[in-house]
């Protein structure tokens, strides 16, 4: 679904990724891994251009995605780009003045052209999958904070996305509401949702991912199944890395 090759991202003179080689496939659960500031929200903002990449290629289902140093036709552009690909943040992000029904069915309502009553069918269809069919008409700030993650996964699958990115989607919440989060995103893996997860969660990366990627100073500096990195980790950087989790 996703290629890259080489591709780099610069802030002025810093670069932080510094030529990243990925092929996402259909069905894939891709985990990120890697101390802080190792670039894998930077990673992971780049497929969906929240980022604009500074070299490199990046193709989308096989068409080159348009970047700013490169035009060229026929190029997927951002807003198809982030139609289609769906991103989940660490601190949710919901609007704050509309109702969790309405913040689910804004961005079909607006970008696909969906008629209301299409648009929240779909919406109370994706509340009752992710356990919060009561909250409808609740205000974001009644909410929990894993209740308000899981509608930020309901409000990004409205668009039908065919890829899922996540940064960090537990890491804002109490031990407690990390289950019920994680809970949603496995069963999304299971109904074979393509993903790029960033987390510090590794018995839940060890599961859910088809593969991961370790990610140190901008590049990929390990990557294999899950128990190859996980469990049978070859670089001592990365041994060390993991020993922090234990
Ligand atoms: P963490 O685990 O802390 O979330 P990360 O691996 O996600 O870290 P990034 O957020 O991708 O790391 O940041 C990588 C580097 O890029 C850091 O040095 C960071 O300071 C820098 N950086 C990120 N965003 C910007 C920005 N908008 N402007 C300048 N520098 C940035
Ligand atoms: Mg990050």
């Amino acid at each position: 679904v996703i290629r890259l090759e080489g591709l780099r991202k610069s802030f002025g003179s810093l670069e932080v990724l510094k030529g990243i080689d990925l092929e996402l496939h259909r069905g894939e659960v891709l985990s990120v891994i890697g101390p802080s500031g190792s670039g894998k929200s930077t990673l992971i903002r780049c497929l969906n251009l929240m980022e604009e990449p500074t070299a490199g290629t990046f193709a989308f289902q096989g068409r080159p995605v348009s970047l700013k140093f490169r035009a060229k036709a026929p190029a997927i552009g951002a807003g198809e780009l982030r139609r289609r690909v769906g991103m989940v943040f660490q601190h949710f992000n919901l609007f704050p003045h509309l109702s969790v029904l309405e913040n689910i069915t804004k961005g079909p309502r607006i970008v696909l052209g969906e008629s209301r009553e299409d648009a929240e069918a779909h919406a109370m269809q994706l509340l009752s999958e992710v356990g919060l069919a009561d909250k409808a008409a609740a205000y974001p700030a009644h909410l929990s904070g894993g209740q308000k993650q899981r509608v930020a996964i309901a409000r990004a699958l409205a668009l039908r996305p065919e890829v899922m990115l996540f940064d960090e989607p537990t890491s804002a919440l109490d031990p407690e509401l990390v289950g019920e989060v994680l809970a949603v995103v496995r069963r999304l893996a299971q109904d074979g949702m393509t993903m790029v997860l960033v987390t510090h969660e590794m018995g839940f990366a060890a599961d859910v991912a088809s593969r991961v990627i370790f990610m140190e100073n901008g590049a990929i500096a390990e990557q294999g199944s899950p128990e190859e990195i996980l469990r049978a980790p070859k670089s001592e950087r990365l041994k060390g890395f993991l020993s922090r989790f234990h």
